[in-house]
């Protein structure tokens, strides 16, 4: 586990700055959530930390290194999108093993992971199914699992429910909290359902423009928020 620290990060795509001068600490284990509505910078800010986009400006550590030039590869981080690609013509192991076999990793090793990762979701009976024979719970699972295997220091999450549908959608909420709680990995998940981050947070990052609104718990945003858009985002219904 590691913690993660923005600080004074900015995103520019040629002349256009799509990140302005964001800066979050996120402690060892924490569960944060980047909120905010579509095209504020959310995914802009997780590739970044990531390593999938290059940073404009500031700064980006990981533990106690920064990692604005470190490729992604060797940041040892774990990230679920939303369109969880998985390998078709991969059963579910050799899907939740990919990542390892890449690394080299020893076959021993690969199996125990993977079994390992496989109790942890429930998937142990399903590993020599193909991803079309599973259900959309089960792929997010796989997924998720996919992420797991490499014990990752970090967990990032983009969006990673928005294609399941409502009644799937709170089953996995409860999943990947309970998830949480037993690896305790730092973990940054980004969502622009108001519900999923007042309900999965330890601490809400409230996003709009390329800025941060606010950040706190999420009683403390919902109690006192700093302006009007945060009031109206996190939608109190007073
Ligand atoms: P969110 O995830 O919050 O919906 P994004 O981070 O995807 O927002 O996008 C933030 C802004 O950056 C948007 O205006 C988007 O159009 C722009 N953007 C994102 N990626 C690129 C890119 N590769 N090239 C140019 N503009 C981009
Ligand atoms: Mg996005």
């Amino acid at each position: 586990m590691a913690s993660v620290e923005i600080r004074d990060v900015r995103k520019a795509f040629g002349a256009t700055q799509v990140i302005h001068g964001v800066s979050i600490d996120i402690a060892d284990g924490e569960f944060v959530i980047l909120v905010g509505p579509s095209g504020c910078g959310k995914s802009t800010l997780l590739r970044m930390v990531a390593g999938l986009e290059n940073v404009t400006g500031g700064e980006i550590r990981i533990g106690d290194r920064v990692v604005n030039d470190v490729p992604p590869k060797e940041r040892d981080i774990a990230m679920v999108f939303q369109n969880y690609a998985l390998y078709p013509h991969m059963t579910v192991a050799d899907n939740m093993a990919f990542s390892l076999k890449l690394r080299n990793a020893p076959k021993s090793e690969i199996e125990q992971r993977v079994k390992k990762a496989a109790d942890i979701l429930g998937l142990g009976h399903l590993l020599d199914r193909y991803p079309r024979q599973l259900s959309g719970g089960q792929r997010q699972r796989v997924a998720m699992g996919r992420a797991i295997v490499r014990d990752p220091q970090v967990f990032l999450f983009d969006e990673p429910l928005s294609n399941l549908d409502a009644k799937l959608r709170v089953q996995m909420r409860t999943e990947i909290k309970e998830l949480h709680q037993r690896l305790r990995t730092t973990t940054v998940y980004v969502t622009h359902d108001q519900i999923e981050a007042m309900t999965m947070a330890d601490k809400i990052v409230v996003m709009h423009d390329g800025i941060v609104e606010q950040m706190g718990a999420p009683l403390e945003l919902y109690d006192r928020p700093a302006n009007m858009f945060v009031a109206g985002f996190i939608g109190s219904p007073a």
